[in-house]
């Protein structure tokens, strides 16, 4: 298995506010896509505390039961664990208020992958089709589920990056959480700067390409810039074809 993760800046903004974590201890794999959001500074402090607290979750406290449940479980309260210090840093000083971040997650082992959500950072799975395996905490997405929204609507929407669920901003967080244990060819993780201007179909046709993986996430987010690199655009791209 092979992973490859980049951020970009993107053409608009000034600051890169997304932050991402690739790690790997004794056979197990976490990757995690941060995109934070709050004033002045305070975005850019959300996302990359909330990927400092979970390297150190998984450096002091790493996944010891890899069965299938007991990564999910791992995941799961690591990610508590994260949203906890984050609250508190944010209820400890005033410039924090009301920071917050998104957090898309993968814990690997093999062919067994645990995965979790909070906002509108995306997971995807190719094999057969490229598959959206996360749904987004998003005010167009709740409009969506109650048949108010279309999926074209939803992309042009101008509340279109209100989230109802980010990391930071409550002392409990609701994390949604999926699992795959059967062979895949490759596992995106995305910030909304990449899925937010880029359809479907161009990011199959990135993540299935048979070029190197870290070519695969530069085309990514080339081809985010290339609609304007409205956002920052951070990506993983994890191959797993080399388990067969
Ligand atoms: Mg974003």
């Amino acid at each position: 298995m092979t992973i490859a993760g980049k951020t970009d800046i993107g053409r608009v903004r000034r600051i890169n506010q997304d932050a991402f974590l690739v790690l790997e201890d004794h056979g197990v794999q976490l990757a995690a896509v941060c995109d934070g959001m709050g004033g002045a500074a305070a975005g850019e402090v959300a996302s990359s505390k909330a990927i400092e607290y979970l390297k150190s979750v998984f450096e002091d406290n790493p996944p010891t039961d890899l069965a299938l449940s007991g990564l999910s479980d791992w995941l799961q309260a690591a990610i508590e664990k994260v949203n906890e210090r984050l609250y508190g840093l944010a209820l400890a000083n005033e410039k924090y208020t009301g920071m917050g971040t998104t957090m898309v997650a993968a814990l690997i082992h093999g062919r067994k992958i645990a995965m979790a959500n909070v906002g509108d950072s995306r997971i995807y799975l190719l094999k057969e089709h490229l598959q959206q395996i996360t749904t987004d905490h998003s005010l167009v997405q709740e409009l969506i589920d109650q048949g108010r929204l279309t999926e074209a609507e939803a992309r042009v929407h101008p509340q279109r990056s209100i989230l109802t669920n980010v990391l930071a901003i409550q002392p409990h967080v609701v994390i949604d959480r999926f699992v795959i244990d059967e062979p895949i060819d490759r596992l995106l993780l995305a910030s909304d700067g990449l899925h937010g201007y880029v359809d479907d179909e161009t990011i199959e046709t990135c993540l299935r390409a048979t070029s190197s993986l870290d070519e695969v996430t530069q085309s990514l987010i080339d081809v985010a810039n290339a609609k304007g690199g409205y956002d920052n655009t951070t990506v993983i791209a994890i191959d797993f074809r080399g388990n067969r």
